[in-house]
């Protein structure tokens, strides 16, 4: 047996044995000549089967971050100058499979020098270039294997297009060698429910077939299991998972202490299980691939559809949160040297007002022909000022309940001025964390200054939660941070009144606020914050 070392990025055992995902197809040598017009026709076909090929994946991904994620691939690959360009390269002598990878590798090396979100996309155009190729050299498309039974997906990193259709049970466990706990593969396992671990280097030397073990919230991965272990690890699984479906009710401390569990959304799709509301609808979806913001009437539609599966209970509406780093075409934003610290989320406001005002109208106007209780909210404020304006703009447009997301740490370090003129605050750990330790959230080298349990994290959070404390208003926290069920008792101990996660989550998070009081979840969270390293603060949280 071998002890293997990653990041815990999706809680849970599992044990299997592992299959990688089948290799990109390799480039043959460039031929001597071609015939131009049959490459030509070669790379259209191609572009076709793989536009179709990801349209279906989309049609039918698991979630709707990978559905956004696979149409955005579709429209790269359609890009009618990808086709120019190939066509360019035939010309000059090449045949079709060296012409889409030479472009593609410019467009690479555009994205690269792009940074931010454009950068992080990179590993989207290398999955379409592997896809093209196979596509032009007869090949399968590369990607998930189907061994015919369950078993633990490895891979160097998983792009939309392989985790969109994964089925949770065949892909029992994922141990990825690159990325972070806040990558995309890390939020799919999430969503999904897949035990996984990330930036496990050395499980690329472990052959196909091998059993292994995998710990989700540990990060631990044995390989070389012997065959009763597989079977005990996935038979517990099994009954946990059976025992935590059976879950239900409001999430309490032991001695009944309400701490809300809401899910995170970005469509009614994403709505399973039981939910005592959404804490966080991201509304981001409605806006991708388009040319022109979405028609007002559509808007309207699409609220109504979440807040109409939701009646009588609270949906918290997050307003668009693109910008630079998640551009969109129709705002023209110019290109930025730091996309994460400029025009993004309600900054876009100041240059584009119509696209906030015309999202509170539709808001306003999908909450009255429904009775779930819609709650608005933005994202990226800095100050208390901004917090005020905007929470003057929904009551405006007749939206009574107004907050803010606290991402930033000069709007944390202020939390109790920015709630004076706001009715709620939900912190964003994810985008905290990233403005806090200055560290790019997509920056898997930089994981260990973005684990929750950073003191510094639990500082800016406890403040928050003792802000809304003094004013007497609601502060919820909706990262990926509030998912985890140790910390959950942090943040319930530090006060924050409702946790925002994937709706797979909250089971394992009910099911340990049941069973620590308040007392308990205070000591617990006075520890961690008396702790100087993540590692000590989690120890005083869980014992190990
Ligand atoms: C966050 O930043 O924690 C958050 C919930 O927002 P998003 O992940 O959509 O940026
Ligand atoms: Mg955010």
């Amino acid at each position: 047996m071998r002890e293997l070392r990653g990041i815990g990025a999706s809680p849970g055992a599992a044990a299997g044995p592992v299959y990688r995902l089948a290799p990109p197809p390799a480039l043959p040598a460039a031929p001597q000549t071609v015939d131009a017009a049959a490459e030509k026709a070669a790379v259209r076909a191609a572009v076709g089967a793989v536009a179709d090929e990801l349209t279906r994946r989309a049609d039918t991904a698991s979630d709707s971050t990978a559905a956004e994620v696979l149409r955005a691939q579709v429209l790269m690959v359609q890009d009618e100058t990808l086709v120019d360009a190939a066509d360019t390269a035939i010309d000059g002598g090449a045949d079709a499979p060296h012409a889409v990878t030479d472009v593609l590798a410019v467009h690479r090396a555009a994205f690269e020098a792009a940074g931010g979100y454009l950068a992080e996309r990179v590993s989207d155009l290398d999955d379409l270039r592997d896809r093209l190729v196979a596509a032009c050299l007869g090949l399968p498309m590369p990607g998930v294997p189907d061994p015919g039974h369950p078993y633990l997906l490895v891979a160097r990193d998983l792009a939309p297009a392989d985790t969109a259709g994964l089925d949770p049970d065949l892909v029992l466990g994922l141990v990825t060698a690159e990325g972070g706990p806040t990558s995309h593969t890390a939020i799919v396992a999430r969503t999904l429910g897949i035990p996984a671990v990330v930036r496990c280097a050395d499980i690329l030397e472990v052959a196909d077939g091998t059993l292994v073990s995998l710990d989700g919230a540990t990060g631990v991965v044995t390989a070389g299991v012997s065959a009763e272990t597989a079977t005990d690890v996935n038979a517990a699984r099994r009954a946990e998972v059976e025992r935590r479906a059976r879950s239900h009710g409001p999430g309490r401390t032991a001695d009944g202490h309400p701490v809300a569990l809401l899910a995170n959304i970005g469509s009614v799709r994403d709505l399973t299980g039981e939910v005592e509301g959404v804490g966080l609808f991201r509304t981001e979806l409605l806006y991708l691939d388009r040319t022109d913001p979405p028609p007002y009437e559509e808007q309207v539609a699409a609220y109504r559809e979440v807040f109409a599966a939701l009646p009588g209970r609270k949906v918290v509406v997050r307003t668009l949160d693109a910008g630079a780093d998640k551009p969109l075409p129709f705002l023209n934003l110019a290109v930025e040297p730091n996309p994460a610290l400029g025009i993004r989320g309600l900054r876009v406001a100041r240059q584009s007002p119509a696209v906030l005002t015309t999202q509170l109208a539709a808001i306003a106007a999908a909450a009255k022909s429904a009775d779930a209780e819609v709650w608005v909210m933005t994202p990226m404020v800095a100050t208390a000022a901004e917090a005020a304006a905007f929470a003057e703009s929904c009551r405006e447009h007749g939206l009574p309940t107004a907050g803010v997301m606290i991402e930033i740490p000069a709007a944390a370090l202020r939390a109790g001025h920015v709630l004076r003129d706001v009715d709620f605050l939900s912190i964003g750990t994810n985008d905290l964390s990233q403005y806090t330790f200055a560290a790019d959230r997509m920056c898997g080298d930089l994981a260990e200054l973005l684990d929750p349990w950073q003191p510094a994290l639990i500082s800016l959070i406890a403040s928050c939660a003792a802000a809304g404390a003094a004013a007497g208003k609601p502060v919820g926290v909706c990262g990926e941070a509030a998912a985890d069920p140790h910390f959950a008792l942090v943040l319930a101990g530090l006060g924050v009144t409702s946790l925002s996660m994937a709706p797979r989550s909250i089971p394992a998070v009910r099911e340990s606020l049941a069973a620590h009081t308040l007392d308990e979840c205070r000591r617990i969270a006075e520890a961690a914050l008396a702790a100087d390293t993540p590692a000590a603060a989690r120890a005083a949280a869980t014992g190990r």
